[in-house]
Order: structure tokens, then sequence, then C-alpha cells
């Protein structure tokens, strides 16, 4: 059977830092016929709901700093994606939330260190996925409403 990863959130999932869902109806009609793999690497680490994180430029990369307290989680949620890259290596499609700071697809802000936007780019999962998953086709939600 195809396998497809898709945002936790956009499958029904309470796990945004707000508590709330992004559910898109279509997606599971959409992808009859595949195995649908959940993904949302932020809830299992920081809970739900939880504090904002935004990625953030700095002189030498980019990294995933939680928006009030200022704390580097770039590290941990490295390491959480790359083990749901391990478990799932056999993947046919991705679908994942836009604008999301873990999940974007060339729509997420990278801000500067006084929060003005840089630039739109990937969140950390699309460019760890991006490495790993080369030539799969990406989507997100935006493309299947
Ligand atoms: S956008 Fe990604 S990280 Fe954020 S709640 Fe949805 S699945 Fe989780």
């Amino acid at each position: 059977m195809k396998k497809v990863i898709v945002s936790a959130c956009l499958l029904g999932e309470y796990c945004r830092y707000d508590g709330k869902t992004k559910r898109v109806n279509g997606i599971v009609d959409a992808y009859k016929g595949y195995e649908i793999i959940p993904f949302c690497p932020e809830a299992p680490l920081f809970g739900t709901p939880r504090e904002r994180i935004a990625l953030v430029a700095t002189e030498t990369k980019i990294k995933v700093m939680t928006e009030e307290t200022k704390k580097d989680v770039t590290a941990l949620l490295e390491e959480e994606i790359l083990a749901f890259c391990h478990k799932h290596t056999d993947i046919d499609a991705i679908v994942l939330k836009s604008k999301s700071p873990s999940c974007g697809n060339q729509t997420t802000p990278i801000l500067y260190a006084n929060g003005e936007v840089m630039q739109l780019g990937d969140g950390i999962a699309t460019q760890i996925f991006k490495k790993k998953y080369e030539k799969i086709p990406f989507y997100d939600e935006t493309d299947l409403e």
C-alpha cells in the first residue's frame, strides 16, 4: 500500500500550539487507498497548548526559537524529526501544513532577531524531509482545498 505523511493538525488532531486543529476534510478523500501517517513533531516534545516557536536567522544558521522565553529548540526538533524519518523510510507523498515553523513549505516566515520577517522558507521538518525524501512530491493544504 502507498504511504502519505500528513501533518496531524490537517487530519483533525488538536495538536496546534493554541490547542486547536486545522482539519482539511478533503485530504483523507484525496488519499483514499493510501496508508496515512500522521506527523507532528512539536506536540510530543512541548505539549499542547504550548508556547509558539519561530524560525530565526542568526549569523551562522537558522534556529528554531520559542517566541517568549527565547529558548533554542532546534536540536530537540531535529532529533524528533530524524527519529520519525528513521521509522518511515518508504513514503510516496507528503502533505504538510503551510506557514508552520515545523511544517511549512516555502511559506514559513524566517525572522530577524528583532522579529521582522526576513524572507519565507521551509519549516524545520520540511528542510529535513527534503533531504530524506528526495523525489517525493510535497504538497500543503492549499494544494488540496
Ligand atoms: S503544523 Fe506541524 S508541528 Fe504544527 S501542529 Fe500541525 S503537524 Fe504539528
